[in-house]
């Protein structure tokens, strides 16, 4: 947060925006990076470590708008990216969550609500989207690790990014949901195996940023439909921006590792999953 804060002081690119505040009180804060904002192009829009213990998505984000912000002006590619779009990123969407593992308990991996109906403490912000809701690979029980809140939006966090998004309506060109771990590109839906009907271009997409990803470093990755490829997960990020928000190109990414370290992913990969992401993103952005 500070980061940002310098940032938004010293670069004419970069503002922030408070999307919410979490249940703790803590903000919720979107960098929005722009070289004419009152353009309202097209946007990219990432959400970033809603989970908690998956730090390396919250590293990646920030390593990103690092490449932006200092190769504006200086990178051909860079700076026409910027030209052409607004970028937007939160990168910490579950900050009292991600608080929690820093001095309690590094595995958490829900928000930090005090459940009423339980002593058991937590949602997951990525089951608490209204899209599927309270169905398949989300759980009612407060205890579980993919418990989906009382409603659709009853938690801080989601709401924060229910809000962001809105705020974008009709130009938000793609959208990514960064978590760990799986090694995975992952397109809506979650909620069913049933495919949508834009599938073929997300594939594509898809496709071409694994190529692009898997080429830096030899990282393997698979990709698909969310439902098929990882598990059905209900209400999160993904199916809501593409379903409710009209999102053609709404991806989650699972980035490294396939297990060895899991979320704990030691420091000397954060610059290589972050570099190898980039480029996968930037080759399908392209292509987009
Ligand atoms: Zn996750």
């Amino acid at each position: 947060m500070a980061y940002l804060a310098e940032l938004a002081n010293t670069n004419p690119l970069v503002s922030t925006k408070v999307g919410g505040t979490s249940e703790e009180g803590r903000d919720i804060v979107q960098a929005i990076i722009s070289s004419g904002l009152s353009a309202n192009k097209p946007v990219h829009f990432f959400d970033c470590n809603i989970h908690a213990r998956e730090w390396i998505t919250a590293a990646t984000c920030v390593w990103i708008i690092d490449q932006i912000t200092t190769g504006y002006g200086s990178d051909p590619e860079i700076t026409s990216l910027v030209d052409q779009y607004d970028w937007k990123f939160v990168p910490i969407a579950n900050p009292d969550g991600y608080a929690y593992t820093w001095n309690t308990d590094r595995n958490w991996r829900k928000n930090r609500l005090v459940n009423n109906e339980s002593t058991f403490v937590g949602v997951d912000a990525n089951r608490n989207f209204p899209i599927g809701f309270a169905g398949s690979g989300s759980s009612s029980d407060p205890c579980s690790g993919t418990y989906h809140g009382i409603a659709a939006f009853s938690e801080r966090e989601a709401s924060a990014l229910r809000d962001l998004i809105a705020a974008d309506r009709g130009r938000v060109k793609t959208t990514i949901s960064m978590h760990s771990y799986s090694q995975m590109f992952l397109s809506p839906y979650g909620y069913t195996t049933n495919l949508p009907a834009e599938y073929p271009e997300m594939f594509r997409a898809m496709n071409i940023a694994v190529n692009a990803l898997t080429s830096t470093y030899g990282t393997p990755y698979t990709y698909g439909n969310t439902a098929v490829t990882i598990y059905i997960a209900s209400g999160d990020t993904t199916d809501h921006y593409y379903e409710s928000e009209g999102v053609d190109h709404s991806y989650t990414i699972e980035l490294r590792d396939s297990g060895t370290y899991g979320f704990q992913l030691p420091p000397d990969q954060i610059v290589p999953t972050a570099t190898e992401t980039w480029n996968g993103l930037k080759a399908m952005i392209n292509a987009i």
